[in-house]
Formats: structure tokens, sequence, C-alpha cells
């Protein structure tokens, strides 16, 4: 307690606000709150009618305000920008699992476009029932300082904190107990906070916090992608923290809350009953994939080169259902969620950097971390996964950039590009996770070549062909980013429509907005063109609904009804997604049906999409993959699966592939892919209402109810 009350000693209050306190009305607090850095002034705003209609809240509301801080030409660092984080309407509800993210959005210094980003964690929800549906930060500060939203006493401060080091560990824990009333009082303590390598680095992300009373200590999730940590620390900030006493089951104070308990039973009971035959959620998390995905041969090995690996076993299910510590039924990051699939180990003994030696919480692996620091940089070592994990996470780094970076400078290395004497020494080989972890820690340092490989995989693939002779096309190629960010941890090359799903994914290369491998490539449920199209119009709808209404989609499709296959739709989950309806009426009091919901969801995603080419993206030319994500790039991976590429050679291509080399063969089946993806984007295009170059129509827009003047004003030139 002395070294918290020395700290805040060194504390300076430099602005003030007392609101008025303003009870949540079936789900929204009806007004958002901004705070301008640099004139040091806290102000609140409205939640107009108009912004509930058109954009209904989370992501939504982010967007909107985002759209109106920034002028045409603002950049990532300009103080203009604005780091935005929203709850969402039915956002801090208990009776139904997954129901407390955050999403942030803001202009993103990796893709230097609009990221959307969500974790867990209790902040969103604390910051609703503290009086506001989003909190909307622009300018920058001239000293590090900390946001404290104090719900129950209706106060906002500025706080300098010259002190604190930056790093998530310990500085989450540190905050917590500083704001927190006493020990009991630390569950009502949300913080976000980064780490020392957003200071340096382009791919930095956000840990948000809760306390787990059961391990008695504060964890952290991550709305990790796209920067948002790089620009929460060029604005200064070193945390943001929120402290609501009081939830309940209430707190929305929900139009009908027995529609929402009967939704949260009904799904409840599925959960205990069938989740342990199911995906076991509860017990493995995520990482149960890890298998499943070798299997398909759909887990990133190499660089993405590979689908499988003869030592997958050593970082499948079983290892990290035995490295999971404590009572993993109870691991949920917010309150209620029944799926609790938030797991961690407990006690790791740290080998490198700062806390060398120390034993700590590792918060997961989840799937994406097992498979990119593992398999796709060739480590098949838990203890290293664990190891990176972690220090990814204290100073604030996002793995699947992180993972997907170190795999191409790996690939690189393999092929003389980067040698020992550019990268400061270190030998890159596949699997040296040694130096991996140093690459890491320079990250954090803000030196060597860990700097360089920190801006990203578009930055490395110009900088490698500059700076030391690499083939610019082979680059291209291998560098597994679209518009700027990397790839999340899946191998889209025999699936075509999770090719679309990545390429055509708003704010780049993530698998959150469509997961089609499994219904594509496996199930053989999308033969057709219009039906790959039609999936990926639904399926990145119906994902976008959950960021605008503050709500994680795990308990949507990683459960299922035992007669889900019986209906007419079972990939929709049409149970669940009446649940959603039931849900959504019970805290709002509107009835909606299934296509309402898609049709809330269709006005955001269009809306990003009008403002991704209002920021200089948003056309048909970033919609592309590098050729790595859709066939194999060299004879070396056409050769892994000769036989496979041999037949659609000669079934899909009407190619006899006797007497052809390898090159020969790879070029043919790669004009084939190219062909195809091209014809992809046309029909989904066509889908969605928009023009051949990707844009929406005019007609669209009105269709939609968002042709706005500004709106129009963006596309006009592109009808
Ligand atoms: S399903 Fe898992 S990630 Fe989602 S809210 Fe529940 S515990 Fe958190």
């Amino acid at each position: 307690m002395s070294e918290i009350n020395n700290y805040l000693k060194t504390h300076k209050t430099i602005a003030r606000y007392d609101y008025q306190e303003q009870l949540v009305d079936k789900g929204y607090a009806n007004r958002t709150l901004h705070i301008d850095l640099s004139k040091k002034e806290i102000t609140e705003k409205p939640v107009t009618q108009q912004m509930k209609d058109l954009f209904t809240g989370g992501r939504g509301f982010a967007l909107w305000l985002l759209w109106n801080a920034i002028n045409d030409d603002t950049s990532w660092d300009d103080p203009e920008n604005a780091l935005v984080i929203a709850n969402g309407p039915l956002c801090g509800t208990t009776a139904y699992p997954g129901m407390g993210k955050s999403t942030v959005v803001t202009l993103s210094p990796l893709t230097n476009s609009v990221i959307d980003s969500n974790g867990g964690g209790f902040f969103a929800p604390f910051l609703k029932f503290s009086g506001f549906d989003a909190l909307e930060i622009t300018g920058k500060a001239d000293k590090d300082l900390i946001i404290v939203i104090d719900g129950n006493n209706h106060q906002i401060r500025l706080e300098e904190a010259p002190e604190e080091a930056l790093n998530t560990y310990p500085l989450a824990g540190i905050l917590t107990e500083m704001y927190a009333m006493d020990e009991r009082d630390q569950k009502n303590v949300s913080v976000i906070t980064s780490g020392e390598a957003a200071n340096h680095i382009r791919y930095a992300g956000l840990n948000i916090s809760y306390f787990d009373p059961k391990r008695q200590e504060v964890r952290v999730k991550q709305a990790a992608r796209g920067g948002s940590g790089r620009v929460f620390r060029d604005k200064k900030l070193k945390g943001i923290v929120v402290r609501y006493a009081g939830i309940s089951g209430s707190s929305n104070n929900p139009a009908k809350p027995d529609l929402i308990r009967k939704a949260g039973k009904r799904i409840n009971q599925e959960i205990t009953k069938y989740d342990e035959q199911q995906n076991n959620m509860r017990e493995i998390g995520t990482a149960h994939l890890v298998e499943i995905m070798e299997h398909f041969d759909l887990l990133p090995v190499h660089n993405f080169r590979f689908g499988s690996h003869p030592e997958h076993i050593k970082i499948d299910s079983t290892t990290w259902h035995d490295a999971f510590t404590q009572d993993k039924r109870m691991d949920s990051c917010w309150l209620g969620c029944t799926m609790a699939c938030s797991h961690g180990v407990d006690g790791f003994e740290l080998k490198t950097g700062p806390h060398a030696g120390e034993k700590v919480l590792v918060d997961g692996p989840e799937y994406e971390n097992a498979a990119g620091l593992g398999s796709n940089i060739g480590v098949f070592d838990p203890e290293a996964i664990l190891e990176m994990n972690f220090y990814c996470d204290t100073y604030g780094v996002d793995t699947i950039s992180f993972a997907n970076t170190v795999a191409f400078c790996m690939e690189c290395f393999q092929y003389g590009i980067l040698t020992e004497e550019q990268t400061g020494g270190l030998d890159l080989s596949w699997g040296n996770a040694s130096s991996a972890l140093d690459l890491l820690h320079q990250m954090a340092r803000g030196e060597g070549f860990g700097v360089v490989v920190g801006q990203g995989t578009r930055y490395l693939k110009t900088y490698f062909a500059e700076e030391f002779g690499g083939d610019p096309a082979f680059l291209h190629d291998i560098a597994m980013e679209v518009k700027g960010m990397e790839i999340s941890e899946y191998m889209t090359k025999e699936s075509i429509a999770q090719q679309g799903g990545y390429g055509m994914a708003l704010k780049g290369g993530q698998h959150d907005e469509a997961w089609l491998i499994f219904m594509d490539q496996v199930e053989n449920l999308l033969p057709s063109f219009e039906e790959k199209a039609e999936a990926l119009h639904y399926f990145p709808m119906w994902r976008t609904w959950f960021s605008i209404h503050g709500l994680c989609k795990l308990p949507w499709n990683d459960i299922k009804p035992v007669d889900n296959k019986d209906t007419d739709q079972p990939e929709r989950i049409p149970e669940h997604v009446e649940n959603y309806t039931w849900v959504y009426e019970g805290v709002t009091g509107n009835k909606v049906s299934p296509e309402d919901l898609i049709d809330q969801s269709e006005r955001v995603y269009n809306f990003q999409r009008v403002f991704n080419l209002r920021v200089g993206f948003g056309t048909r030319e970033y919609d592309f993959l590098p050729y790595r994500a859709m066939g194999p790039v060299t004879d070396e991976e056409y050769e892994s699966r000769q036989e496979r590429y041999d037949k659609q050679l000669k079934e899909l291509v009407n190619i006899d592939p006797a007497g052809l080399s390898t090159s020969e063969k790879n070029a043919k089946l790669r004009k084939y892919r190219e062909d195809q993806y091209l014809k992809l984007l046309d029909v989904v295009y066509k889908r969605r209402g928009w023009t051949s170059n990707g844009v929406p129509t005019k007609e669209k827009l009105s269709s939609l109810g968002i042709d706005l003047p500004e709106v129009l004003a963006v596309v006009k030139n592109h009808q």
C-alpha cells in the first residue's frame, strides 16, 4: 500500500469535471463523454435519436464520433484523431453470456485507415453504468496522464502520473488497487493500459482489465488489433480507470427483463449440458481448435506455407488443458458468462526479460496465440509460447501481428533476404523462440531490429526490398497482411470464401467478420459463387451485430442446440439468433425480427466502408490478399500438396499436369485462382449493393437510411 501511496503523491489533477447522475434507460446512458487532452477539457454530448436509429451503439457510435472528430486528411498521429471506446445497448447484461465487450475505434497507425477492435473485461459496462455510451478522446497531453472516471461520485479527473511504469504488468494491478476503496472494492475497478512497446511499434494494442475474485488477481483481455495502443501512447495516456460499484441484473434498466431471462435460461442450460461434448470451451477455451485446424490442414505452419506439423501435439488442447489452472468453469471475462472460456496459467515462472525469475499469471493462450506464437513461427514449446504470450500482453503487443511479422522475417531469413548482420545478430531460423523473445524485448526498449519488425509486415516488405535487395514481388506474395493488418491464424488457400472473408474485411485481415472455412472447404456448403456471396453478405453483417451491441460472439456459435442440424439454416444457428431478438427486445423494449438485426448491422457496415473511402481506401484495389493466402507461392509448397493441386489443374482448369514442371503447374494454378477471386469480388459486391469498384451505391445508402449529405459527398465521385 505504501508503494501505491507514493505513486499517488506524485499525481497532479489537471482537470476535473463533475457531472449529473443520469440513470441508464433501456440499455442507453444517452450521452457520450468527450475528453480533449490538448485543451484539458472534459465535456459530455447527448446521444441523439438519429444516432440510435442509424448507428445503434457500440462500434456504430464510435465510428460516428470518429467521423465527426477528424478531417479528410487527418493522420493517426494528429491531435484530431479520436480514440473512441464504446459499449452498446445490450452491453452490461448479466443474464445472458458474453455481454461485456468494449469496442475501440480510431485511425490506425498500422493501416492508416479506420480500425475497430474489441475486447472483454469490465470497462465497457462500467463506463455505461457510470453514465456514458462511449468515451471519445482527442488531442494530446503534454505529460503522461491517467483518466479517472468515478462512476459513483460522478466525477472525471485528468491526473498527471509521472512515476508508474507503462507496462500492463504490473500497472493494471497498481491502478486497480489505487482507485479501489478497499480490497473488496477491487472488483469494481477496470482499467485500460498498454505497455512500453506502444511507444515504438505500430501494432500496439490495449489491455482491458477485470478483477478475478477466484484468483484475487487483476486479469486482462485485449483489444489488440490495428495499433490503438500506439494512438493511446501518442496521446500520452498511461491508463484509463473506471470505477463503478453497484452492478445488478437491472443496471441496464431493461424494458422486459423476463424476456432476457427466458433467453438466458435457454442458452445457459445448453452450455451446462452440452459444452463438454461440443467445444469444451469451459475447460480449454478456443485453444481446442489447434488439433481441429491441424486435422484439416488449416493450422498455419512456417508463415502459412503448410497446414500441419507432426509436432503440433506438443501445443494442442491436451497441453493447454493440463496447463490451465484453477476452477476453469469460473473463468469468465464478464459477469454471468457461463461459457467461461478465459483461461489462464497461474504461477508461470518467466525465464527472460525484466521479470525473469518471477512467477506470474499468464492470460491464455487462446487459439490465435497457440497457433501464431507456436506453429506459424515453428515453435512447439508450450513454455516459450506462454512466455511470449505474457510479454506481448505486458508490453502491449498484438500477438497476431507480432507472430506474422516474425514468421515473415523467419522466411526471409531462410531465403537469405535477411542475415544476422541485418537483424543485429539474431538468428531468425524457424522455431528460434529465444530470438523471437529478444525481438519482443527490443520492441519494449525501443531498440534494435525489434523496432523495425514492430512497424508491421506491410512496412517490412518495402523496407526489405529497398534496403536488403529482396524481390518485391516475392515479398508481396509472402507478407501475410491485408490492408496493412496481419491476417489472423487460419489457412485460407483452399477456401475462396474465406479468402473473401479476409480480403474484404473492412479493417484488414481479421476473421471476426467471416469465418467460412468449414462451411466452404470442409462441409462444401457453398458450392456456387452465389452461395459464397450470400455467406459473404450475411455473416459479416451478423458478426458486426455483436460489436454494435457490446457483445462477445462466442456464445452464438461455440455452443449449439442439439437439434440445430435439423433447422433450415444450421450455420446461422436460428435458435440463438432468436435468443438475441429476445434479449434486444428485453433490454430496449423494441420488438425485432432476425432481419431487423441484419439491417442494423448493414447500416453500420456500409457506413464504415464509406468511411474507409473517405480516408483514402475503401475500393476494390484494397480488397486483395497476398498470394500466400490464395495458393502455393513456392514450388516447395506446391509439391507438399502435389496430388491435390495436380487434380485441381486437371478437373477445374482442364490442364493436364503430366509433363509440366512444378513452376509451370504452379503458374497455371495461380492464374486460375486469381481469376476466381476476381469473380468472387464481383458477385459479392453485387450482393452487397456496391459498384464493381466496391463502393456502396447511392441507392443502397438511401435504402439503408444512411444517405446523409456528408456520406453521399464521399461516394458521389465513385458511382
Ligand atoms: S465467451 Fe469467453 S471471451 Fe466471451 S465473454 Fe464469455 S468468457 Fe469472455
